[in-house]
């Protein structure tokens, strides 16, 4: 076996999955080499609950080195050249060789509506704006909260859709409800349409019966910041107290111009191995882009969401392929486009939906009925993924142990 060199792009979702599933699979003379731009992580589901006081910054922060594996060697740089031709990443200290490629850069936020909090411009897609928008709802005293999907695709299909609930919830907690209007607008025919019309009724029936004002297909034109008015591109202009915008959504600079982005502005991957136009070079998660069957009309097909289920997934497939290939074994491994998403609705309730993204002739998504389990579900999870791997080990092993004692069958640990 020859001593070949990973690299994975970005210690997001996907990045860390990736890294550390590829130590499992791997023998220790393996370079795993992982580049960040920055040294602490967030979890980004939990931007929704900091937004409403649910959370602190603390505690949904961590550093990245204490998530991922020892063994792998983590370049705190920001990339700045992708060269897939001559197997080389750049970054503004470094030169690092590439046998395999795994990019997972994730999405970058245009900047238009951000940092424009003195006009009651807000966005909980980051982890600052979460934290101001927070300051702002607590001083709130009524008015008008205009929440708008500036453009498609964005990360999540459901956070603007629970980020509206969650806001309408916080306010009605203040006795704020009958001061205050909440409203979403969106260019898109129904919440999560990926999921099709059931699913998508069923989220607006939630939201309509917390007040909340749906108005489908209505493109952002432009905000005037000074009036604190926004435009449509019906023409009709609103006017806001407060403004939620989801951003609009771009691959990050350096993937730009790295020559694996097509019309649609993101990578295009194999949908079953996630392998670009280029051998050995691989991209998961929010970067890509991936056609999958029409929900509406079937000639129109559509792309796999971007969500951190699908970045997670697609990261256990991508390193289980690139084992397979360092250890000269065959692998039939498949990223097959199951999908599932807590849906956060307020009072610590929350809906599951789940289903089959590649489905045919269109995705199968349903909805289980709203319960609290779903929400602690939710809970849990974040606590297990910001906990230190040493620490997430010692409790899987404490399980398999339990387990291997009640049901009597030896585990090896
Ligand atoms: C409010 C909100 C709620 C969400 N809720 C859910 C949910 O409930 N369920 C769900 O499945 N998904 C959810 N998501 C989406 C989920 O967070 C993303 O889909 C997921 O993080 C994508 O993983 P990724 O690895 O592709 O990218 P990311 O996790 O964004 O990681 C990309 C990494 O690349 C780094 N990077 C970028 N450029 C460079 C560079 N040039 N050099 C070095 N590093 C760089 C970034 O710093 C980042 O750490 C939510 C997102 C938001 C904003």
């Amino acid at each position: 076996m020859n001593k070949p060199t990973i690299v994975i792009l970005g210690g997001g979702v996907g990045g860390i999955v990736t890294a550390n599933n590829l130590v499992k699979l791997l023998p220790q003379e393996i370079d795993i080499v992982l580049i960040e731009k920055k040294n602490h992580h967030t979890f980004a589901a939990s931007y929704l609950w900091l937004m409403v006081n649910k959370r602190t910054p603390k505690q949904i922060t961590t550093s990245l080195r204490g998530l991922v594996e020892e063994r792998v060697n983590i370049f705190f740089e920001e990339v700045k050249h992708i060269d897939t031709e001559n197997k080389t990443i750049s970054t503004e200290k470094s030169k690092i060789d590439f046998d395999y490629l795994v990019i997972a850069l994730g999405a970058e936020l245009d900047k238009t509506h951000l940092d424009k909090q003195q006009y009651g411009v807000h966005n909980y897609f980051t982890y600052e704006g979460a934290a101001k928008l927070n300051e702002e709802l607590q001083n709130f005293k009524g008015g008008n909260v205009s929440i708008v999907i500036s453009s498609l695709p964005y990360k999540c299909p459901g956070a603007p859709y629970e980020g509206a609930m969650l806001i309408a919830d916080f306010l009605k907690n203040k006795k704020l409800q009958h001061k205050a209007a909440v409203n979403l607008y969106t260019p898109e025919p129904l919440p999560l349409p990926v999921a099709g019309p059931a699913l998508g009724n069923s989220v607006k029936e939630v939201m309509v019966s917390k007040g909340i004002g749906f108005y489908p297909q209505n493109q952002l034109a432009s905000v005037n910041y000074d009036e604190r008015k926004i435009e449509l591109a019906s023409g009709a202009l609103v006017h806001y107290d407060l403004l939620v915008v989801i951003p609009q959504h771009k691959v990050p600079e350096v993937v730009l111009q790295s020559g694996l982005v097509d019309e649609s502005g993101w990578i295009p991957v194999n949908k079953d191995t996630l392998e670009t136009k280029h051998n050995n070079v691989f991209a998961i998660g929010d970067v890509t882009s991936i056609t999958i069957p029409g929900r509406w009309q079937p000639d129109k097909p559509m792309k796999l969401p971007k969500a951190g289920v699908f970045a997670h997934s697609q990261a256990f497939t991508v390193s289980e392929i690139i084992a397979s290939k360092i250890l000269g074994k065959e692998s039939k491994e498949i990223f097959c486009g199951d999908g599932f998403c807590m849906l956060e609705v307020g009072e610590d309730l929350a809906g599951f939906a789940y289903g089959d993204f590649y489905g045919s002739p269109h995705p199968e998504v349903k909805l289980k009925h709203l319960g609290k389990i779903w929400h602690w579900g939710k809970v849990l999870f974040e606590k297990w993924w910001l906990a230190p791997i040493g620490f997430r080990k010692s409790i899987l092993k404490s399980f398999l142990r339990i387990g291997s004692s009640v049901l009597k069958i030896p585990v090896k640990l």
